[in-house]
């Protein structure tokens, strides 16, 4: 069996970056069709961070008032603490917009939420469980579509633009041979949750614990704490090797608090590694087609900067190509003008989470070199840095630019169905 559809735009991936455009063009009155792989939003250790750069967004959309009712963690600071103290590293709360705070809600419901409200309009179709295969190409090149699988079925998407949202293992990109520039970021991360005990006070900040040779994080996510330890890239099989316990005793002095709540790790399987990888492309279109979010830039995971920046580039690309796409010719030039508008942003977060991950390496390669040696010399590397806690706070709230949502996206157009 095989299914033909068309569209005026076909987007692969339907995570921050592509339910957004999906939902923005649809609202324009264009046809879109979102390919998705999975059937359902349900993945775990996701970029759950909304910053009010992304609420901003959203009550331009006149959806700020939803989402909020989703109920999300409002987290107003970020501290480090250190055998020196404790410091403040970023105060949300003096940041100058609607919204100072981090909105933590699990991605799912975010995601949810989004295709929910796109749904509601008549151009909008989201395929789940529908995974692009390759693209469609015509004899000059261009790309006209994609092909897809859904379950047994095999199909093809035309359209006038196909937008790669498919994340940092994108298919389309490899597909269309777009060059990429990687940087090796020296760290992974561990994620894992611990649970919370009726004694546990409430947090609003995401608190940074540095020391015992060891740089972990936790935030609270209301029932539970969601916590994160920061390794040297590949020492997973070293800390591995030397236990859960010996995780869990470290988990204890780095955060006494916690350290009766330590109990509840017992394999690995419920800790889940991270390979952190940064990287951007050098070109984020070809006639016909576009990069937009992960699979155009993948971000470190320091600042939590991921989801934001995918929202930004699907608001940047429906400004931009709205028009072109109801008209049916998108030139490279305005593909281009999308690149333009957003690498730079791309380029200076990309630099300045490397300058910190300099600071975890110099740490790392100090007289300490065990696993946990980032710890060690991270305090001086952060508390060093001019102006940090101003930087850390507008950027954490608000990134290097706010991106806005043209006035005609406000308001959804009826445009007649004309395929
Ligand atoms: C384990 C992990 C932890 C993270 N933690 C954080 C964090 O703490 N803070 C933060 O800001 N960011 C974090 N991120 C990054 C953040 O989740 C991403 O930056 C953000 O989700 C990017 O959005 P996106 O829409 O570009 O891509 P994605 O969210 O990756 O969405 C891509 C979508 O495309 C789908 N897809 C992939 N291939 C195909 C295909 N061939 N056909 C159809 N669909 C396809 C995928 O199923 C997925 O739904 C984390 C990422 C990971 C992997």
């Amino acid at each position: 069996m095989s299914q033909h559809l068309e569209a005026d735009c076909c987007i692969v991936g339907c995570g921050p970056a592509g339910v957004m455009l999906g939902l923005l063009l649809a609202r324009r009155g264009a046809d879109v069709v979102v390919l998705e792989k999975h059937t359902d939003f349900l993945r775990d250790f996701r970029g759950d961070d909304i910053a009010a750069a992304t609420i901003e967004i959203l009550d331009e959309l006149g959806l700020a008032e939803g989402f909020l009712a989703l109920s999300p963690r409002r987290v107003r600071a970020v501290r480090a603490h250190t055998a020196g103290g404790t410091m403040l590293l970023a105060d949300l709360s003096r940041v100058r917009t609607k919204f100072p705070f981090v909105a933590v809600v699990p991605q799912w419901d975010f995601l949810s939420f989004l295709a929910a409200e796109a749904a509601t309009e008549p151009g909008f179709r989201l395929l789940m469980g529908a995974a692009a295969t390759d693209l469609v190409t015509n004899d000059d090149g261009v790309v006209e579509g994609v092909r897809f699988r859904r379950g047994d079925e095999e199909g093809v998407v035309r359209a006038t633009l196909t937008v790669a949202a498919d994340g940092r293992t994108s298919v389309l990109r490899d597909r269309a041979e777009l060059p990429v520039h990687a940087t090796a970021p020296p760290i992974d991360m561990m994620l894992f949750r611990l649970p919370r005990q009726p004694t546990d006070a409430d947090e609003d900040a995401i608190n940074i614990h540095l020391g015992g040779s060891w740089a972990m994080a936790r935030l609270d996510r209301g029932d539970y704490w969601q916590a994160a330890c920061m390794i040297p890239k590949g020492a997973a099989d070293t800390v591995r090797a030397a236990g859960v316990d010996a995780l869990r005793r470290a988990i204890s002095e780095v955060m006494p608090d916690l350290a009766d709540h330590v109990g509840a790790l017992e394999t690995w399987d419920q800790i889940h590694l991270l390979s952190v990888q940064t990287n951007r492309l050098r070109r984020w279109y070809r006639p016909g087609l576009l990069c937009i979010g992960d699979c155009a830039h993948a971000m470190s995971p320091i600042g939590g900067t991921g989801v934001n920046f995918a929202i930004q580039d699907a608001v940047v690309a429906a400004n931009r190509l709205a028009e072109p796409i109801l008209r049916r010719a998108v030139t490279t030039r305005d593909l281009a003008g999308v690149q333009r508008e957003r690498q730079w942003q791309v380029r200076a977060m990309q630099l300045l989470q490397s300058r910190l991950t300099k600071g975890y390496v110099s740490a790392a390669e100090g007289a300490n070199r065990g696993p946990g040696a980032i710890g060690q010399r991270i305090a001086p590397v952060l508390l060093n840095l001019p102006g940090f806690c101003a930087l850390r706070s507008r950027v954490t709230a608000l990134g290097l630019r706010r991106v806005h949502v043209a006035p005609e996206f406000r308001t959804a157009v009826r445009r007649p169905r004309q395929r």
